[in-house]
């Protein structure tokens, strides 16, 4: 424990105590749900079988998302939690050439402009932070960061591979490092990260069985089920966190993201109907765009594929609700892309020219919230959404601004200029690097 004591006066403790706090606004929780789209669980809605994203969309105010060229998730969550767009942010791609000529991911070193926590902070609130897009390092806010890099460093350590030490800078504050790392060691211990184990608590098919089965020659064509596992594992790890930071009580805002479902959806056609999958593979490459028909056939198709995994979150989701019901709270369920079945296959990146990218998910639910009404919203929105709902000025330079339309109490809506505060330092970590590499060349995101 010695070791744990050091490194947290070595990177610091917070500095929150010195903030004076500002008047208690209700809690904000934010769920990330990555390609997350109405247009597959609005048929799920119609047939009963998503009983709480209906509830979202009748108890609060919901859009479609409105995203931007590229849909690039390291990108869009980006600017969802700095409300800026790429150019702005700096995070304008998964990874770029650094000094030494090597391609590695894009971290929060190089983010220009505040995130969404930092704001908070500024203002004496606390953030948790789980899981979010280029968080690693962790910002030194008050509140907890648990970066990008932790699930994939711990599961990493876990398997035997890693000095568990070394994964301390991938949570901030760093004394919550030992605390997870314990339930993470737990967990393992009793299996609960093993694949076949993860697949009958989720409640979703084997992909990889049905895989095998539906094409043995194949078996090698789609890289993503060889870290299918992997990411099965993130999502449940993801889970454990929430759970176990739901529980503290100190905070203000709570961000958590996940990657499902969009992992899912870039193999999911796959277990379409055989002959159905056939027929819609023929518009890929094909000179011809598949009709608004065809699209809705497609999409009603698809949702019954995708179903396991949209209910498998539902169990996550319904926890959040009751919270954010019970204690007033404002809850928003944000995702930062959908798909679209083209001619260049079932995707939201790399579209046919002139196709705008396809929309996200925003639903919105809270204690002055207009039930049922649809509203338009872009991924610009949300971070100036949540600074107003906490009773903050809203970034003056944002690109967006905060959703009023659903509000029945209305504030006037004030600026300030927020600056980048607590800059990261750059961090070397060839091993993190590579194994975030290979996961999106996994998901065909880089070659
Ligand atoms: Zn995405």
């Amino acid at each position: 424990m010695a070791v744990w004591a050091a490194a947290a006066l070595m990177f610091g403790v917070s500095t929150s105590a010195s903030c004076r706090r500002e008047t208690r606004t209700p809690r904000v929780y934010v769920i990330g749900l990555d390609g997350a789209t109405w247009d597959i669980i609005d048929p799920l809605i119609a047939q009963g079988k998503l009983p709480v994203f209906k509830a979202l969309k009748e108890e609060g105010a919901w859009a479609r998302l409105r995203t931007f060229d590229p849909t690039l998730s390291a990108v869009v969550w980006t600017s969802i939690a700095t409300g800026k767009t790429m150019i702005k942010h700096g995070i304008v791609d998964w990874t770029f050439v650094n000094k030494h000529n090597l391609q590695v991911p894009y971290s929060s070193s190089e983010k220009r402009v505040p995130s969404i926590w930092e704001m908070m902070d500024e203002h004496g609130l606390r953030s948790v932070v789980l899981n979010w897009f280029v968080t690693y390092p962790p910002d030194a806010v008050s509140g907890v960061m648990v970066s990008d890099s932790f699930s994939a460093a711990a599961l990493k350590t876990l398997s035997g591979k890693g000095d568990p030490e070394a994964l301390i800078d991938t949570v901030y504050p760093p004394e919550e490092f030992p605390k997870l790392y314990v339930i993470l060691s737990r967990m393992n211990a009793e299996g609960a990260l093993k694949y076949p184990r993860l697949v009958r608590e989720m409640e979703i098919p084997d992909y990889i069985a049905e895989f095998k089965t539906r094409y043995p020659e194949d078996v090698k064509r789609v890289p993503i089920l060889s870290v299918w596992p992997s990411f099965l594992a993130y999502d449940r790890i993801q889970d454990t966190l929430v759970d176990h930071y739901l529980e503290e009580n100190d905070y203000d805002l709570f961000l958590a993201y996940y990657r499902f479902p969009d992992v899912f959806f870039h193999f999911a056609t796959l277990f379409l109907e055989k002959e159905y999958h056939d027929r819609i593979d023929a518009f890929v490459g094909a000179p011809v765009e598949p009709s608004p028909e065809v699209l809705d056939e497609f999409n009603r198709k698809m949702a019954e594929v995708a179903w396991p995994i949209l209910r498998e979150k539902e169990a996550l989701l319904s926890k959040v609700v009751e919270r954010a019901r019970l204690e007033k709270a404002y809850l928003l369920v944000v995702s930062d892309h959908g798909f679209l079945m083209s001619s260049k296959g079932y995707t939201h990146y790399g579209l046919p020219d002139g196709t705008p990218p396809p929309d996200g998910i925003l639903a919105l639910i809270g204690p002055d919230v207009k039930p049922g009404l649809r509203i338009e919203a872009s991924v610009y929105d949300i971070a100036p959404t949540i600074l107003y709902l906490k009773g903050l000025p809203v970034g003056a330079d944002m690109d967006g601004k905060p959703l009023l339309e659903p509000l029945t109490v209305r504030r006037p809506v004030r600026t300030a200029l927020y600056t980048r505060m607590r800059h990261q330092p750059a961090k070397e970590n060839p091993e993190l690097d590579k194994k975030k590499l290979e996961e999106l060349r996994s998901l065909g995101y880089i070659k």
